[in-house]
């Protein structure tokens, strides 16, 4: 949020809460964490980290004095004992004695101390906390403290505000010569109360983690004191310069321009976007001075892997351009965005080095807003949320004198640095379709859900559109912000393009259309009703047609190809009795996928279909009359009807929709079926009526 006027930066709560006192050494600096958590303008996702000093019994059954440290790669936030790593502090304070120690040594030398080899790798830090002689350390990246310590004089500013209670730590990567210095400068001055590390952050003390959380508050608070005495009526950013859009306009526009930037920004793989428009971003990207600011770098070194040392700005002025305008500036801006990273990483490599995805993770749309970019919701979020940090330090600190940051070869060896990259090498592995976008119609039924099931499994984001609403969001609500349950009539051209909408405005385009919503009707030609043919013609038929043209619409923007699947049905291939209106509708399916494959192909959208038969399980269509009317069809009870169909197969078994899933999820993956369209796939257990020829 933007500050009230006459404030550049809002202060911080103390949050201590009495009942967090309680417990041994490692709960109370788990609940502090915590609490330091909690505030993301204290400590920011996976950023800082505590630890405690105390005793404990070895595997020997030794009490050893030992120190728990936040364990590598875990967020302060959701903490649990588990994380935190326990360390024989007897073996590593020695280490001070010494002058040099290189990072593979360090991470070596700490793992034979640690207590359990079970657990996690201990932090970055543990040498910072372990030579600070305090029961208690903290160490944050609050947006106070680093708009001091991200501001050109900032050395001289510290000063002022603290004197001699804080030491100035100049910028160096952190580690053992970090740690050392650090511990020194505390050692040799006990009246001291904080260190203020360059560009990065804070570390505090104290006797036990309420007295160390009370102070890194108290601290922080009187950074922002200082700097909203000196400044808080200055305009932030330099002011506006244009008028930024209201929600309502840039809903319209971004819905038009997504598609673009997300193809744009997927070109190693395929990429979510997350839009954000709080209003201390809008404020930003629509102010004087941002053109230049966002190219100074990243506030916090803890930053630079989640969102890269600058993010991607592209001017938009809302009096002269258009939408079309904009997707165009995008297709230009983001390539050369690649070749500069490219650049960059080429400049600073070594013969090691692995260049990461090129593609920027926050793109900022002058008078618009922020896109967060990521290969899942919760990354892109997390690129979001950084940068909202970075917004609130780069407002103190260009008021305060001037935002400095990282140099480009600070910045290269904090991103490529193993020790960062190993955080992120404790993330699950991505799945077959990470990163992509699936919207799935009949979502509420047997069928759909299954075929969410297995591609939200696989890594992708799900949509399901369904008349029934209520069906469609509980379906997805499982997959947490990687699904969304819409109400959809596919038969109408305005529902489907305004759910088409929200899965752009939810995740920035789509990549697999699943039509599969459906209805079905069996009755001899003669009794088969005028409303009953046009149900089917207008569900199988019409709404086939308007979900794969608005999927079209959209892949084509993105320009990254796409797979669409039809799931029709054996019907479509076989003949037969009493279904007159649900076959023939079902043959139209299949073959708009034929004519759709067609005119795909030069976009790379494949169009296939997909011909289920008899799945009783979970389907809302034998649910219905069609149960009763199919084994009437067939001269049986409605309960012989599984038994019948598994007997009528070649293989002689029955079809469930995860089966159906399964063929569908074949023709979505490009990495399975990426030089097949145009075809079909039965799974029907063998009906050699239904065999292709
Ligand atoms: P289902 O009835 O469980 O699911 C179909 C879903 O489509 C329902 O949730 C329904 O509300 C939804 N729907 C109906 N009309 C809609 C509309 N106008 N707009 C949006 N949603 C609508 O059925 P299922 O078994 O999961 O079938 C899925 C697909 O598979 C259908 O196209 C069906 O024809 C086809 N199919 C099924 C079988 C089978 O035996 N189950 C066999 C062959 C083909």
């Amino acid at each position: 949020m933007s500050p009230a006027d006459g404030v550049m930066i809002a202060p911080v709560d103390d949050r201590w809460d009495a009942s967090a006192g309680e417990g041994d050494a490692l709960d109370q600096v788990l609940a502090a964490s915590r609490l330091l958590g909690s505030d993301r303008s204290l400590a920011n996702f996976g950023g800082g980290n505590t630890s405690a000093k105390g005793t404990a019994t070895d595997h020997a059954g030794r009490d050893v004095r030992v120190m728990w440290v936040k364990g590598s790669g875990s967020d302060l936030a959701t903490m649990e004992r588990r994380h935190f790593t326990g360390l024989r502090l007897d073996e590593i304070l020695p280490l001070i004695e010494r002058h040099e120690m290189s990072d593979e040594e360090m991470v070596a030398y700490l793992a034979r101390c640690q207590l359990d080899p079970t657990m996690p790798r201990c932090s970055i830090e543990t040498l910072l906390h372990a030579f600070v002689p305090a029961e208690h350390v903290h160490h944050t990246h609050p947006d106070g403290i680093n708009v001091l310590a991200g501001t050109r004089d900032g050395e001289a500013l510290v000063r002022e505000c603290f004197g001699d209670r804080a030491a100035w730590s100049p910028y160096i990567r952190p580690g053992f010569t970090l740690a050392r210095q650090v511990g020194l400068a505390v050692r040799e001055n006990p009246a001291l109360e904080a260190v203020i590390l360059a560009k990065h952050g804070l570390v505090v003390w104290g006797d036990t983690a309420q007295e160390a959380y009370r102070r890194t508050v108290a601290i922080v608070n009187e950074a922002i004191a200082f700097t909203n005495a000196r400044v808080g009526g200055a305009a932030r950013f330099g002011g506006p310069a244009g008028t930024p859009l209201s929600d309502d306009q840039a809903a319209e526009l971004l819905a038009d321009v997504l598609p673009a930037l997300r193809g744009a920004v997927s070109s190693e793989r395929a990429k979510v976007l997350v839009v954000d428009r709080a209003p201390a971003v809008v404020e930003f990207v629509s102010s004087r001075d941002a053109p230049e600011l966002v190219g100074v770098g990243a506030p916090c070194p803890d930053h630079l892997v989640h969102t890269k040392r600058v993010p991607l700005w592209v001017p938009f002025d809302p009096a002269r351009d258009d939408a079309a305008a904009l997707a165009e500036r995008i297709r230009e801006l983001v390539p050369a965005y690649r070749d500069e990273y490219r650049a960059y990483v080429a400049l600073h490599a070594d013969a090691d080095t692995v260049p990461a995805d090129p593609d920027p993770r926050v793109v900022l749309i002058q008078n618009v807003g922020l896109v967060g970019v990521g290969t899942s919701p919760r990354a892109a979020a997390l690129s979001r949320d950084l940068y909202h940090r970075a917004v609130e330090v780069i407002a103190g600190a260009d008021a305060m004198g001037g935002f400095v940051s990282l140099t480009d070869a600070e910045s290269f060896a904090i991103e490529y640095w193993p020790l960062e990259l190993y955080k992120l090498s404790l993330a699950p592995p991505p799945g077959e379709l990470q990163g992509t976008v699936a919207l799935v119609t009949g979502g509420a039924g047997g069928i759909g859900r299954a075929t969410m099931a297995a591609m939200a499994g696989m890594g992708a984001c799900v949509v399901g559109l369904d008349l029934d609403a209520d069906g469609a969001r509980e379906a997805v609500a499982a997959y947490g912000d990687a699904g969304l349950g819409l109400a959809c009539d596919v038969t109408s051209e305005d529902a489907v393009r305004d759910a088409y909408r929200q899965a752009v405005a939810r995740f920035g385009g789509v990549d697999i259309v699943v039509s599969n919503a459906g209805v079905a009707s069996s009755a001899p030609l003669q009794e088969t009703t005028l409303d009953e043919w046009q149900r089917n013609y207008a569900v199988l038929g019409t709404g086939y047609f308007l979900v794969a043209r608005e999927a079209f619409r959209t892949m084509i923007a993105q320009a990254t190809g796409g797979s669409i699947v039809f799931v029709a049905s054996k019907n479509a291939v076989v003949a037969g009795r009493n279904a007159a209106a649900y076959s023939s509708a079902k043959a139209a399916e299949l073959h708009l996928a034929r004519c759709l494959a067609e005119e795909g192909g030069p976009h790379g959208i494949r169009v296939n279909t997909v011909n289920p038969d008899a799945v009783l399980q979970g389907s809302r269509i034998w649910g219905s009359s069609w149960r009763r009317e199919r084994a009437d069809a067939y001269g049986i009870e409605p309960d012989q009807l599984e038994e019948h169909y598994r007997k009528r197969t070649t293989l002689g078994v029955n079809i469930l929709p995860d089966d159906i899933a399964q063929a569908v999820v074949h023709f979505a993956s490009p990495a399975r079926s990426g030089k097949s369209t145009g075809n079909m796939l039965n799974v029907d257990g063998g009906v050699p009526a239904a065999y292709a020829r």
